[in-house]
């Protein structure tokens, strides 16, 4: 429809061309002008062939032809129309490039469609609602997406309790580092919301890397049209961990069906090139990034295809289908597919606060960290091995960040007292590597500062561990009463 447009419009402005050129032909020429006017003249010849040779019809009508031969000679009037007219052929043949290229995207993305759905052993219900984005729309609607799910308050909330944990820098731009990462990566991506797959325009099909991004993204339609997901806890607002399981499901599956996709359409060479290039790409631009906001994008498509290969290998794709009806409910999960395969299943162990509010005020954040959140916390602060062993044993967590008090609250439950006592030692490393306290206080399974921040670390016989951190003394006995 675009292109009929466009070439009714074109070839009033030959005619006038034709009638400039005509008429207006100059005695005394200005030999650089007339050079520039030569070339601009031999320029539309070949652009007006290029068009025709794609559109014999192109221009056919009332189109003087003596016209481009430049025998009418340079004149302002002519130049002006022969340079706007040669922009408008050049953007009809890259309006016509784009179109072919749209075209043999969809015999490919058909092709794609096909095997996905063997893949996976499910089929499409109806046609996936393909929708083409520029850079600029692809940041806009990404920007759109987040901001339709949290505010720029409730961003600048969770940046202020995962900061008071360690997990990022103080006064981070979480939502803009975010947006960032997102818009400059994405090839294609489906919206739960509007049940659309987005593809970047000029994310090429010729490209085998976008194919296989597709094979990801078509396997996410799929889940869509038959699990639901705008069912899963995938934007839960007070359980980050909950939420990074569910995400490790939906992108743990895509992942998978997207490897054999790999596997079966490209050569050795094919398949490490992409791997490799596919993984350096994202990794130069996540080089910036917190470890945290790293880890945590990158966790649901690695581990979470690990988690569900093991549900693969337990029952193929059906155990995979079946997970979206109890999906997975913590990282622990997750990294130990044991833990979710289980009968009874390893659930975490809810900490019940009834009131949260602390000297009157109401936490500014509520959330659990996860073992996945408390690996990535030790690993910044300690080393992977500690971070690791550390975090293993997990049960569950929750922890309240108070705005007035600067106060962060964080209670943590293992499964025995000596997986609370290797958690215990990591975050009083931590705690005294970060604030530097000149004069704490040890002792068995408690760890005591006064400044330059007012710290508590203690482990209960329920083999639990508290954290109480705050900048205001005064907060400390009411903060205490809580746990
Ligand atoms: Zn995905």
């Amino acid at each position: 429809m675009l292109l009929s447009l466009r070439h009714l419009a074109k070839p009033a402005i030959f005619l006038a061309l034709a009638a400039v050129l005509g008429t207006t032909g100059c005695e005394r020429k200005e030999p650089m002008a007339e050079r520039r006017f030569r070339i601009l003249v031999e320029e539309n010849t070949r652009l007006i062939a290029a068009v025709r040779a794609q559109d014999p019809n192109y221009l056919a009508a009332g189109y003087d032809e003596t016209a481009d031969s430049g025998e009418g000679g340079y004149s302002p009037e002519g130049m002006r129309i022969l340079t706007a007219a040669n922009a408008e052929l050049r953007a009809i043949l890259a309006g016509r490039d784009r179109a072919r290229a749209l075209e043999a995207n969809k015999t490919v993305r058909a092709e794609i469609e096909r095997q996905v759905a063997a893949i996976r052993g499910l089929e499409f219900k109806q046609p996936v609602d393909y929708q083409v984005l520029n850079r600029k729309e692809i940041k806009q609607t990404v920007a759109g997406k987040l901001s339709d799910v949290f505010s720029e308050k409730e961003f600048h909330d969770m940046t202020e309790a995962l900061a008071a944990l360690g997990l990022l820098p103080a006064g981070f731009p979480l939502r803009e580092k975010y947006i960032d990462l997102l818009g400059e990566q994405i090839a294609a991506f489906y919206d739960q919301h509007t049940h659309k797959l987005y593809m970047y325009e000029d994310a090429s099909l010729d490209n085998a890397q976008n194919r296989v991004v597709l094979a990801h993204e078509l396997t996410h339609a799929l889940q869509d049209q038959h699990f639901g997901l705008k069912a899963l806890p995938l934007e839960i607002k007070t359980n980050d961990d909950r939420a990074a399981a569910a995400s490790a499901l939906v992108e743990g599956d895509a992942t998978l069906v997207m490897s054999e996709y790999m596997l079966k359409n490209m050569s050795k060479q094919m398949l490490k090139d992409s791997v490799v290039s596919s993984f350096t790409q994202n990794m130069k631009q996540l080089e910036t990034a917190p470890r945290y906001l790293r880890e945590m994008l990158v966790f649901p498509y690695l581990r979470g295809q690990e988690f569900c290969a093991s549900l693969f290998g337990a029952g193929d794709y059906a155990a995979v289908s079946r997970a979206y009806a109890e999906p997975p409910s913590s990282s622990a999960q997750i990294l130990h597919p044991q833990k979710y395969l289980a009968r009874p299943r390893e659930e975490p162990i809810a900490i019940a606060w009834p009131d949260t509010r602390v000297r009157g005020e109401k936490p500014i954040s509520d959330n659990c960290v996860g073992e996945m959140g408390i690996r990535i916390l030790f690993t910044e602060w300690l080393d992977a091995a500690t971070a690791e062993r550390a975090a293993a044993g997990w049960r569950g967590d929750r922890y309240l960040y108070f705005a007035g008090g600067q106060a962060l609250v964080w209670k943590t439950v293992w499964s025995s007292a000596e997986e609370a006592a290797e958690f215990f030692a990591a975050e009083q490393q931590l705690l005294a590597k970060r604030h530097a306290s000149p004069e704490p206080r040890t002792a068995p399974g408690s760890y005591a500062a006064d400044a330059p921040r007012t710290l508590r670390l203690r482990q209960t016989a329920a083999h639990e561990v508290i954290l109480i951190d705050t900048a205001h003394a005064d907060w400390l006995p009411a903060l205490e009463a809580l746990p």
